[in-house]
C-alpha cells in the first residue's frame, strides 16, 4: 500500500494546534502565547505560539513555521520522519486515509475553541472602542466652564466618564496588541 506523506503531512498541519504540539513535547506557553525558545539560547521566552493553526515564529532567532517544522527543528530530523513522529505521538493514524477520526475530531475541536477565543476578543475590542467613543465624547460636550468648575458645578456623568476614560483606554490598547499578535 503507498503511503502519502504529503497528504498526511497536510492534513498533520490542518488538524494539530501549535499549542497541543509544544504541551505534547514539553512546553507550556506563557499567558501571551510565548514559550522559550529550545532553538537559541535565552531568558526570556520570545518563540510565539499562535492560535489557530498559525505556526510559530521565534523573534530572538527568526526560525519559525508550522508544527511539522517545529518538530524537526527538535529533534534534528527531515520532513518525513516530522511526519511519522507526530502522527504516532499523537495517534493519527499513518495511513491513506488520514488521521483517525476521533483523534480530527479533537484536535479540531481545540482549534475551534483557540478560534472562538479571538473572536471573543474581538468583540470586545469593538465593544470596548464604541464605549471609549461615547465616554470621550460626552467628556469634551459637557466638561465644565470656568465657572462651573469655581462653583463646584460639575456634572456627575461627565466625573465618571473622566474616571472611566483611562482604564478604557488601557482595556482598548492591550485588546489590540493581542488581537495583532494573534492575527498573523
Ligand atoms: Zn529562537
Amino acid at each position: 500500500m503507498k503511503t502519502c506523506r504529503s497528504d498526511l503531512a497536510g492534513a498533520i498541519r490542518e488538524t494539530l494546534t501549535m499549542g497541543q504540539v509544544v504541551r505534547r513535547y514539553g512546553f507550556e506557553p506563557n499567558r501571551a502565547g510565548f514559550i522559550r525558545c529550545p532553538f537559541h539560547r535565552e531568558r526570556t521566552a520570545s518563540l510565539k505560539i499562535y492560535p489557530g493553526g498559525k505556526g510559530w515564529h521565534c523573534f530572538g532567532c527568526n526560525r519559525g513555521g508550522s508544527v511539522i517544522d517545529f518538530v524537526m527543528e527538535l529533534y534534528g530530523i527531515g520532513f518525513a520522519q516530522a511526519v511519522v513522529r507526530l502522527s504516532a505521538d499523537f495517534g493519527l493514524g499513518l495511513t491513506d486515509h488520514g488521521p483517525s477520526p476521533s483523534a480530527r475530531a479533537k484536535a479540531q475541536e481545540e482549534r475551534r475553541r483557540e478560534l472562538e477565543q479571538i473572536e471573543r476578543l474581538r468583540a470586545e475590542y469593538w465593544d470596548m472602542a464604541g464605549v471609549h467613543l461615547f465616554l470621550h465624547e460626552y467628556v469634551r460636550r459637557y466638561a465644565p466652564t470656568r465657572e462651573e468648575w469655581g462653583r463646584g458645578d460639575i456634572d456627575p456623568v461627565y466625573a465618571w466618564a473622566l474616571q472611566r476614560l483611562p482604564r478604557v483606554e488601557d482595556r482598548c490598547e492591550a485588546l489590540s496588541r493581542e488581537l495583532m499578535e494573534n492575527g498573523r
